[in-house]
């Protein structure tokens, strides 16, 4: 039977909004931030090559507060170079708030913007086209390979634009997160085939491993909590469904035998601890890294 669920990607609106209330609720930004202050400064230092100029490109950016605090690392890591910082971000909002955060922070002068309202697929096309041939220092791509259609062909086309001793970060969920548990069950009726969507750093690991591609790799321990979804009817927790499913109005479209077995997972030991009356999902993430091609 063909799936009547439509995908929350389609409603940038409702996207933006429930993924803003995923941020409130999780500690998603704060362990990436723990990570960019505690192990990525390493991770940079090695980058460069000793130029006095970098090209970094972000890959799906969202608002750009991550990517501000890595450039920053990059700064103190290499102080004195410039950076020409490709921006590929399709959601012209959040391109707009990353371009408004830009503008309120001060010190960037040695960071030149490209602003690229395009997806991942779109600017790999536009490199081709103009016969690019810079290469680059760093490249990240941070909760976004969900939305291409295939992650390895993606991972592959980035990892050619790297120059001498450049590297590609990559940050999804972990494949023994709640997320991957959730989607590991019921891919075929959350799932949108048109693009990756359900998948976390096991996968990637798996292609880069039946590829020979050698890489880094952290898990980062995250949680969210996920308790107002078992109130019928409010409106965070229908946010917060719709944003785990990844279903627009998941529980006004879904089956109700889908969304009880749904609501159930969400909260069996495999997905959640329960602790103070409250409901904590695990949102740890993977990160991976890859060196530029031998
Ligand atoms: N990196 C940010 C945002 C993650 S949300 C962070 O971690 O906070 C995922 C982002 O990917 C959204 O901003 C969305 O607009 C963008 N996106 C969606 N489809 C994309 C595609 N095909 N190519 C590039 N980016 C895409």
């Amino acid at each position: 039977m063909a799936s009547p669920l439509k995908s929350l990607v389609n409603d940038d609106s409702r996207y933006q909004k429930s993924f803003q209330l995923f941020l409130e609720r999780s500690s998603e930004h704060k362990c990436m931030r723990d990570f960019i202050h505690n192990k990525l400064p390493d991770i940079l230092a090695s980058i460069g090559d000793g130029k006095s100029h970098l090209n970094v490109i972000g890959v799906g950016s969202g608002a750009g507060e991550i990517d501000l605090e890595m450039l920053s690392e990059l700064h103190q890591k290499h102080p004195g170079v410039t950076v020409d910082n490709e921006v590929v971000e399709p959601s012209s909002q959040q391109l707009h708030n990353y371009r408004v955060l830009v503008s309120q922070k001060p010190d960037l002068d040695y960071i030149k913007f490209t602003w690229n309202k395009m997806t991942a697929a779109q600017f790999e096309q536009h490199w081709k086209v103009k016969k690019m041939t810079k290469k680059a220092d760093f490249i990240h791509m941070i909760q976004m390979l969900y939305y291409v259609k295939d992650p390895g062909v993606t991972i592959n086309f980035f990892q050619s634009l790297l120059g001498k001793n450049g590297k590609l970060l990559i940050i999804l969920v972990s494949g023994e997160s709640g997320w991957g548990k959730l989607w590991r069950t019921y891919r075929n009726q959350l799932c949108d085939k048109e693009i990756s969507q359900c998948v976390t750093t096991g996968d990637i690991k798996n292609i880069l491993d039946s590829e020979g591609v050698s890489y880094q790799s952290y898990e980062l321990p995250s949680q969210m909590d996920i308790s107002e979804c078992f109130t019928q009817g409010d409106e965070n927790g229908e946010l917060l469904l719709d944003f785990l499913t990844e279903v627009l109005d998941f529980s006004k479209t879904a089956s109700p035998e889908l969304r009880a077995g749904v609501l159930n997972l969400l909260r069996h030991p495999d997905c959640s601890v329960e602790s103070e009356g409250k409901v904590i999902f695990n949102n740890n993430l993977g990160v991976i890294v890859i060196d530029q091609l031998p």
